[in-house]
């Protein structure tokens, strides 16, 4: 029982060191802009954030911020709004 619990560690500690097995595909974080906090998802394909700005153009600081964070951990569609800048 340990042993092979040792050998998942080990699995773990490799697979942390290769991101490209990861897509993440929803997200959901809380961010702290300069003038106030706001709530971000990316569900479903489509991404959603508080800030009034959002809104209106439906991306924002906020949104373009994670995508450049998690640039290579998000599948390419959550990514398009921030490529066609
Ligand atoms: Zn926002």
């Amino acid at each position: 029982m340990r042993s092979s619990l040792i050998g998942k560690i080990e699995k773990a500690r490799r697979y942390a060191k290769e991101p490209g097995r990861v897509t993440l595909s929803g997200l959901t974080a809380d961010f702290h802009g300069e003038n106030a906090d706001h709530k971000i998802r990316y569900t479903d394909g489509r991404w959603h954030c508080t800030c009034d700005f959002f809104g209106h153009w439906d991306t924002c600081s906020h949104v373009m911020a994670l995508q450049e964070m998690f640039r290579t951990e998000l599948p390419a569609e959550a990514l398009e709004s921030f490529l066609e800048e």
